[in-house]
């Protein structure tokens, strides 16, 4: 456990998280909405620093990251915890958890009882030739000091540092995240507000308003839309969604399509494949980078 970074404290040992939108406040013994930072004491602490969930090497085409550095092998780091509540969501085991759930234990090293360190995270992406590091598996902003410590200390022996994310932190912590990251993926889940609202917990617009910081600064970026039948399908909104990308994060940022399985609180059917296709096919006429996900697996 460590002092969180942004955050203001308030009479009666009231404090207010600033890290992503909610702006949680939190009286003494209270949790955000991220269930992973937590007002102890007039204090606002990260529960979950140096916290791994997982580490592994993937190809960085994995995250999915299709036109940056494309055939390496990339050292990706999990911990827990996320701003969002989507129902469908396919790492729930480690997003959704909450304090009391934490394993206490590297999932690298389970003779290890102690916190993983930044230092240690770098050695092992340089022994195993890794191009560098990847925060994901769960929502990275939500353990944004322990990514800043390991992303800063990869930026100095020269490797990279992506980002896979919801795009859902507020622009002061996302600016020093854009100094260190080299680049995103980031998953836009609908170009409806209302949607936002009633499927994450969150808003659309500091969503988009990431996304145009992290073009604006000239980072990699790669949009994730994961379509859910009934839910977020429809083509006209669809095209307002990726005229707006051609328009602001530009014709060159890639999108990748993916198709949804059922997974945590969701049952509806898998995409049908020719819904993706006509997505690929709206897409194609604004942007110039449009790849299909998970449309190898069986149901
Ligand atoms: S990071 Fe967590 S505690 Fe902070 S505002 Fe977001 S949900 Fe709330």
């Amino acid at each position: 456990m460590q002092e969180a970074r942004f955050y203001s404290r308030f009479e009666g040992a009231q404090v207010k998280c600033g890290l992503c939108p909610h702006h949680c406040s939190l009286p003494p013994g209270h949790s955000g909405l991220c269930r992973v930072r937590k007002n102890v004491d007039g204090r606002l602490m990260t529960l979950t620093y140096g916290k791994v969930s997982g580490l592994h090497m993937d190809p960085i085409e994995k995250k999915p990251l299709y036109r940056f550095f494309p055939g390496s092998r990339i050292l990706s780091l999990g911990s827990y915890g996320c701003n969002f509540r989507c129902p469908w969501c396919q790492n729930a085991s480690i997003s959704q958890c909450v304090p009391g759930d934490l394993p206490d234990r590297p999932a690298h090293d389970p003779e290890d009882d102690s916190l993983t360190e930044p230092s240690d995270i770098v050695a092992m992406a340089r022994q195993q030739g890794s191009v560098g590091v990847a925060y994901t598996y769960n929502e990275p902003a939500v353990w944004f000091e322990y990514m800043m410590d390991v992303a800063t200390m990869v930026r100095h022996r020269g490797m990279q540092n992506v980002v896979v994310s919801n795009g859902y932190i507020n622009p002061g912590p996302l600016k020093e995240l854009l100094e260190v990251a080299d680049a995103f993926n980031i998953d836009l889940k609908s170009f409806d507000p209302e949607f936002y609202g009633r499927y994450t917990n969150g808003q659309l617009q500091p969503v988009l308003d990431a996304l145009k910081a992290i073009a604006g600064k000239g980072r990699h970026l790669e949009v994730t839309f994961l379509v859910i039948p009934g839910l977020n399908d429809d083509p006209d909104l669809f095209g307002e969604m990726v005229s707006w990308i051609a328009d602001h994060p530009g014709r060159e940022t890639v999108l990748h399509i993916n198709r949804y399985f059922p997974a945590w609180h969701f049952s509806n059917p898998p995409t049908p494949i020719e819904t993706l296709q006509a997505m690929q096919s709206i897409a194609g006429k604004y942007l110039n980078h449009i790849y299909l996900g998970n449309v190898g697996q069986r149901v």
